[in-house]
């Protein structure tokens, strides 16, 4: 919101997207954070399929780093990314809202600046605000993902092979985080996004060669795969899997390299630490090879998601248990909103993780993946045992989304139409069906502002070339009237 002109558009903003779901009462909790406590740190490392993580039951060593953090973690087996694309989905953990909420529904969309993001709350209570990026969809000013952070670091330092988009090594990006988080200190939230696993499948050494697979079984076919997929020469399913993979380790090295500098720095302990992805990675699962964006099965919806809760003595969630009950990633900003001993107010859909591990009742509502594909939208519900695809008749206009009026009296249980089911689940698909039906069709039937979305053109010429500069991220602090407005909202006193 660092766009914001006025505080009565910020309040309306606010109110609208938040729906008024945060009350205004007043915070009574301390408004600046402890040292003491340790730092935020969000890892999200970019097209990372849950089921090739080990701790996750992959059969190969990809992510020593990432699964040591399970003995003092909670593993949460099955967490959906709620639209199977980058900026979409981080968008979604940033401000705990759906895409169809917070109106970035495909690449080259820019979050709106009226949203209240976890950085921003964060900030206004004297948290440092840091996010370090690695692929050209997350600049700044092609995403509008830098709200609430101090340094919005997307300066990005090589081509890809096959293509004219820029990306950044996640060494690069470490060696620039930690400095950063050295001279925040420990009241930090900090945000490392890596680019390694996305295509072209191109593993430095010695992953390249470490992870290889031999040629042999399912050829790829080629035509059917993103051309800044090809690598040339490589022609089957064996060779590029092994690729990825070693792109998978390099990524998780550095992560390994992020949690021994906690370690040195006193910080591991205290810390709260997420790692996770915003979308997978489809193999030829249903005829979709080596991409991602275009569907909502699980190879592409289902990612990792691992927490270590941070050490509050008052409050401890203890490490080494796993959560089987379906979540979304956009829990992660409430989860992390409590972890910052802040208030939670009622949100749409997101909700406190912890819940989980404690004991408490979960509220959560079903997790969902989001895909709008020849004007309908297409939903994922991620229920109980059903995972499976159930399309929902909507009709997106220029406007955004939008229901067909005419329609409104269909919407019921038999305006779901299940796209394929598995006959051994179908009692557990139709409970889940049953109870998502209300929310999704109050969801569709409520007309929402979507109108300040903006879409940038990435065909005009030098459009990518132009985000590759370096960046100097002074250090801005709140505006007054964005300072009130959080006031109100008793996220700060
Ligand atoms: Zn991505």
């Amino acid at each position: 919101m660092g766009q914001v002109r006025e505080m009565s558009i910020f309040m309306a903003g606010v109110a609208l997207l938040l729906g008024g779901l945060l009350s205004a009462s007043a915070c009574t909790r301390s408004s600046v954070k402890s040292e003491a406590q340790g730092p935020i740190v969000l890892i999200v490392v970019d097209t990372l399929r849950a089921d090739h993580v080990t701790c996750f039951g992959y059969s190969r060593p990809t992510t020593p780093s990432i699964c040591s953090l399970e003995k003092d973690a909670v593993l949460f087996e099955r967490a959906y990314t709620p639209r199977t694309q980058t900026t979409p989905a981080i968008a979604s953990i940033l401000t705990g809202l759906y895409p169809h909420e917070h109106g970035v529904r495909d690449l080259h969309s820019v979050l709106p600046d009226t949203h209240t993001t976890l950085p921003e709350i964060l900030r206004a209570h004297g948290y440092r605000t840091g996010a370090f990026v690695s692929s050209f969809v997350m600049v700044n000013d092609f995403s509008g993902l830098g709200q609430g952070f101090e340094t919005y670091d997307d300066h990005l330092t090589r081509k890809e092979p096959f293509r004219e988009n820029f990306e950044r090594a996640a060494d690069e990006t470490l060696t620039r985080a930690l400095a950063w988080l050295d001279s925040a200190g420990s009241a930090a939230f900090l945000f490392v996004h890596l680019i390694e696993p996305h295509g072209p499948y191109t593993p430095p050494p010695p992953y390249l060669e470490k992870f290889a697979l031999p040629k042999g079984g399912e050829k790829v076919p080629l035509d059917l795969v993103p051309s800044y997929q090809h690598i040339p020469g490589v022609t089957h399913l064996s060779e590029y899997v092994g690729r990825y993979d070693g792109e998978i380790a390099s990524a998780d090295a550095q992560v390994g390299r992020l949690l021994a500098h906690l370690a040195v720095r006193g910080w591991y302990e205290p810390a709260t630490i997420v790692v996770t992805s915003d979308h997978g990675e489809s193999m030829g699962e249903l005829g979709e090879w080596l991409e991602h964006g275009r569907s909502v099965h699980d190879a592409e919806a289902h990612v990792p998601l691992i927490i270590k809760f941070g050490r509050q003595p008052d409050r401890r969630i203890h490490g080494g248990s796993r959560v089987a009950q379906p979540v979304s990633l956009v829990d992660v900003f409430a989860t992390l909103l409590v972890e910052a001993d802040l208030p939670l107010r009622l949100l749409r859909f997101s909700d406190d993780l912890r819940r989980l591990v404690d004991g408490q009742h979960w509220t959560g509502p079903v997790p969902l993946t989001e895909l709008l594909h020849r004007r309908r939208l297409v939903l994922a519900v991620h229920g109980r045992n059903c995972m499976t695809h159930w399309k929902f008749r909507a009709i997106l206009t220029d406007e955004g989304l939008l229901p067909n009026p005419k329609r409104a009296s269909q919407w019921t249980e038999a305006a779901f139409e299940p796209a394929r089911i598995d006959d051994q689940r179908k009692d557990e698909c139709e409970q889940a069906v049953r109870e998502v039906t209300p929310l999704v069709v109050d969801l569709l039937t409520k007309k929402r502002d979507f109108s300040v979305v903006q879409r940038l053109d990435v065909k005009e010429p030098g459009f990518r070339s132009k985000f590759v500069r370096s960046r100097q991220d002074p250090i801005v602090p709140l505006k007054e009237s964005e300072r009130e407005a959080l006031r109100q909202l008793g996220y700060i006193e």
